[in-house]
């Protein structure tokens, strides 16, 4: 979220670059997004409830770290 908020900056920055009139907003909306971005938590990449568990790539069920195929889907895990 921080590199989408700095691309809208630079955006905004070269919208101000040539002059045309939205560079300002898209300038302070990258800031604002950058900002956020400190804040807010990212959504994905939940916590495994059972330590030693991680989440199966395919099905998201809670599986051992060590386990070479998931015991649920049976999808082999990388
Ligand atoms: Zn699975």
């Amino acid at each position: 979220m921080f590199a989408a908020g700095l691309i809208i900056l630079i955006f905004g920055l070269f919208l101000d670059f040539v002059l045309l009139p939205f560079g300002f907003a898209f300038t302070v909306a990258g800031i604002i997004i950058m900002v956020l971005s400190f804040f807010l938590k990212p959504a994905e990449t939940p916590e495994p409830s059972k330590p030693g568990h991680k989440f199966c790539w395919f099905c998201l069920n809670e599986i051992p770290v060590d386990a070479e195929r998931c015991p649920v889907c049976l999808m082999r895990q990388k």
